[in-house]
């Protein structure tokens, strides 16, 4: 019940009585908090009391999308569709609402209109539409992803006489269309779901599809038997899978690539999908849709395939398949008799990209190429997905500090719970959390259950003010991003990038890393101490600043893979052994690229000795320019092949011709024999390069780890020796200074695969302590670094050898060379050269090939 026009203090305002503003509510109330929800509409159920459309229903599994925090309203809820419709699941939201007694604290049709913090009082002031002022220690807001319609934005929107609908906001009293000539503009999920059903009672429906969308069918019925029966069977156990998982519902994850089984193979798994339903199961029949552009176009093919299959008319059939992005970024719709409805003779589809609308006129819509006359028009439009319902209230944190303004290129928070001075205030699966990329009642569940713990914790703590530090929230919003940059997801014009409302930033708002792991992380956050959060209160300030999340996404779950298997030391394998080792893990990975030619051969080496080396020739008519390439392998393991994926990668990019040569390795082949090598190699292809088909001149050096440490080297030798003429040197995490160990040596010196105590073996087989000190091995050391050709050095945050890559790029730079100096966030010593296995590296790829480029253009810009 409102208080019109009173003024209230109390513990903990919470807008909308949705499941999470119920669930909050049930979970405060009784730890002694004073807590209201304020909702604007008149009933309790958020999404389901307001998307009461034709068709509405949950694309997850019914006993999947129920709140878990008490096992006895399970066993007495019974879903009776295994997707529930709309008029179900608004009945379940009530039957908690009234189970646990909640409506009481809850005031309907009351709309927060503005909400201000007070440094002083520490609290907030929140206006609502009923003029009550209410002040509260802590603001959540649980007021959805996608709550607020998107404006209509089609020319003659209001001009039309007729009846006009928007799908989320959709009468109460239900719709007849029975006799009517129908429109529905939009073919989004809401969409997809109505068009059915408004076809079964329209004269006429004509659907206006700008972009079409993908969808699966629900094969919808009574709730299977047999997911009752796994469910029941061990109820704790599904529902922790579930809470461990990436998207919410259990399902076991696959590690196979759609790449990597025959076309039969993949074909049948495809189908036995399709077969199954499940939009987050069919999505991850293989690990790598939403990573491999290859892979994710194998399903999409798969999917417009079941589409003109279905649909009788082959042009309607093509108008509905998508072909402008990649399946499952947007979201994959799920569908009953979608498609088969095209079959319908009083059902039309226009393809509105062909035959563009122009306007809605008084009578109906008039297109580039046609007029149409309506009795109705359903907009299925949309939403201002993920930040419009927080932004559309007047919220104003520290300073004067604006929500809108704050987040006007896009939300910054810290893990989609809470921002920057904006103390106190608490997001329900707010933006940067796993949210609409999840069954939303399993983030609900998590996010309320942090946020009460949280609010206890403080009082239990005796802190009256929470809010994040600078650095944890930008650390989250880069680590958000970069699971948006490793996936396809900004490669639609989606919602969940904000392009569907005009003038709205495009940002990748959800967190893309699985609510397992992101479960994880929030947990970990609370018992590092609240890392990340400045918390205040009578007795003094707990700053406890810093970053959660520092690795690349991949890199990361790299490091969890292999922290599960067990896998030997190379340095407790003699030399023989660890090579074995080392082509043995190489046998499986991907091969990298395709290049115009790979060729064989040999060559001599410094002591009379012979080397292979492998020439990769790009696709491009040459000559071409030469680039002589070092394998890493610490001196002791690798040859001409082993760096191959990634040789090709930057031949392919970088257009140059790549001759990686072998070299003698240690123990057998002490120093200097690799450095000799090296060079000898080089002048052999200096002399060649015509033969070879390269463009006489125009000659490079390049090395990963220990190739890079000899591409440094010969790179001095050519200076000393005057020749060969060098354009460049690629330099990727080298080796320069055996004489100390920089601090990286140490801090990155475990865990981060090539380890302190490796590092040392190689250097104890290649070198004696007095020979590091020669610049041959140490090109750090050398007397001067004037003179040498310009160089790209590539370093990675957690690599041992971070900080002497680090300070050979600033001595070079001293020295007048022109020098690119990339240091990799994120990345290993090893992860950049992993192609086609973390997608991170790409972009560090693409910059060192841009770099091969600029030596042969003769420019690198530092
Ligand atoms: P949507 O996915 O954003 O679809 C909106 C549709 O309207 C798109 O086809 C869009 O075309 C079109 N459109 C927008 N503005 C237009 C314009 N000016 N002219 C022509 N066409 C225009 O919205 P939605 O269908 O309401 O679904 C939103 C999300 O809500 C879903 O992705 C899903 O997450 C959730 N949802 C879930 C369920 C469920 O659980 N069963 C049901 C409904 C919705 P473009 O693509 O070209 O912009």
């Amino acid at each position: 019940m409102s208080n019109s026009g009173s003024q209230r203090e109390l513990d903990v305002v919470v807008v909308g009585a949705g499941f999470s503003g119920m669930y909050l509510l049930y979970k405060l109330r009784p730890l002694g908090f004073s807590v209201k929800v304020l909702e604007a509409g008149t009933d309790v159920g958020g999404t389901w009391f307001w998307n009461r459309y034709p068709g509405a229903r949950v694309d997850i599994q019914s006993v999947e999308y129920s709140m878990t925090f008490d096992p006895q309203l399970e066993k007495d809820w019974k879903w009776t569709e295994k997707y529930s419709p709309q008029p179900e699941l608004l009945k379940y939201a009530q039957h908690i609402s009234e189970r646990y007694d909640l409506r009481k604290d809850i005031e309907f049709t009351t709309k927060v209109e503005s909400a201000k913090w007070d440094d002083k009082t520490e609290r907030w002031t929140i206006h609502t539409s009923t003029g009550d002022t209410i002040t509260a220690k802590y603001y959540v807001m649980a007021s959805g992803t996608l709550s607020v319609p998107k404006d209509v934005d089609i020319e003659g929107k209001n001009r039309f006489k007729g009846a006009t609908y928007l799908t989320s906001r959709w009468p109460h009293e239900g719709v007849d269309f029975t006799g009517k000539r129908v429109a529905v503009i939009g073919t989004g999920s809401s969409a997809i779901q109505s068009i059915p059903i408004i076809a079964s009672q329209a004269k006429s429906l004509t659907v206006f599809q700008r972009t079409p969308s993908f969808s699966i069918p629900a094969y919808n019925g009574p709730v299977p038997e047999t997911v009752l029966d796994e469910y029941w069977s061990d109820r704790d156990g599904f529902r922790q899978a579930q809470r461990e998982s990436a998207g919410g519902v259990k399902h076991t994850p696959t590690t196979v690539s759609a790449l990597s089984v025959s076309d039969e193979e993949r074909n049948r798994i495809y189908e036995e999908a399709w077969a199954k339903s499940g939009l987050v199961e069919f999505l991850g029949c293989f690990s790598d849709h939403m990573i491999n552009p290859i892979a994710n176009e194998y399903l999409a093919e798969f999917v417009r395939n079941k589409i003109r299959a279905t649909v009788k008319n082959p042009e309607t059939a093509e108008d509905l398949c998508p072909k402008t992005y990649p399946i499952g970024t947007k979201r994959l719709c799920v569908d009953t008799n979608y498609y088969a409805t095209y079959n319908l003779e009083h059902v039309r589809l226009v393809n509105i990209r062909k035959n563009s609308l122009k306007t809605i006129t008084e009578t109906g819509i008039d297109t580039q190429d046609e007029s149409f006359e309506f009795d109705a028009i359903v907009f299925a439009t949309g939403f201002d997905a993920m930040t419009g319902a927080m932004v559309s209230v007047d919220i104003e944190g520290r300073n004067g500090n604006t929500l809108k303004k704050a987040w006007e290129a896009g939300p910054h928070t810290y893990l989609g719970l809470m921002a920057k001075d904006f103390p106190n205030l608490f997001m329900v699966t707010g933006p940067q959390s796993p949210s609409v990329l999840s069954n939303m009642i399993i983030s609900i569940e998590q996010h309320v259950d942090w946020i009460t713990d949280c609010i206890v914790n403080l009082r239990g703590e005796g802190f009256t003010t929470i809010e994040p530090t600078q650095t944890a929230q930008d650390s989250w919003v880069q680590h958000t991003n970069d699971y948006g940059d490793i996936s396809l997801m900004l490669k639609a014009n989606s919602w969940y990038v904000g392009a569907n409302v005009p003038g709205k930033p495009r940002v990748f708002m959800p967190y893309a890393g699985g609510v397992g792991s992101y479960r994880t992380t929030c947990d970990e956050v609370v018992r590092r101490g609240y890392l990340g959060f400045e918390r205040k209160g009578p007795k003094g300030t707990a700053v406890n600043d810093g970053k959660i999340k520092q690795l690349m996404p991949d890199v990361e779950l790299l490091l969890q893979a292999m922290s599960t298997m067990e896998i030997p030391l190379f340095e407790s394998m003699s030399a023989v052994e660890a090579r074995a080792f080392g082509d043995m893990m190489s046998a499986g990975r991907p091969a990298g690229p395709e290049v115009g030619e790979i060729a064989d051969g040999t060559l001599p080496g410094a002591a009379g000795n012979t080397l292979e080396y492998r020439l990769f020739r790009p696709k491009s008519k040459g000559p071409h320019p030469v680039v002589v390439y070092y394998h890493g392998g610490g001196w002791v393991l690798g040859s001409a092949t082993s760096d191959d994926p990634m040789v090709r990668d930057l031949c392919d990019r970088s257009d140059a011709l790549i001759v990686s040569v072998n070299y003698r390795h240690a123990p057998e082949d002490r120093f200097p024999a690799a450095a000799d090598d090296a060079f000898a190699a080089l002048k052999w292809v200096a002399d060649h390069v015509t033969e070879l088909g390269g463009i006489p001149g125009k000659l490079a050096v390049a090395g990963w780890s220990a190739g890079a440490n000899l591409a440094a080297v010969v790179s001095q030798l050519a200076r000393d020796s005057a020749g060969p003429a060098l354009s460049g040197q690629l330099l990727l995490t080298p080796v320069t200074d055996g004489s100390k160990k920089w601090p990286s040596y140490t801090g990155n010196g475990e865990g981060f695969i090539l380890t302190q105590n490796l590092m040392d073996w190689f250097w104890d087989h290649y070198a004696t302590k007095e020979e590091r000190l020669d610049p041959k091995a140490s090109p750090l050391l050398a007397k001067s670094l004037a003179g040498l050709p310009p160089a790209m050095v590539v370093t990675a945050e957690f690599d041992p050898l971070r900080d002497e890559g680090n300070a050979y790029a600033e001595a070079l730079t001293k020295a007048g060379v022109k020098v690119k100096h990339l240091q990799c966030r994120g990345h290993l010593h090893t992860s950049i050269s992993m192609v086609d296995v973390l997608p991170s590296g790409a972009s560090v790829r693409a910059e060192m090939a841009t770099a091969i480029r600029g030596f042969f253009g003769a420019t690198v810009t530092a």
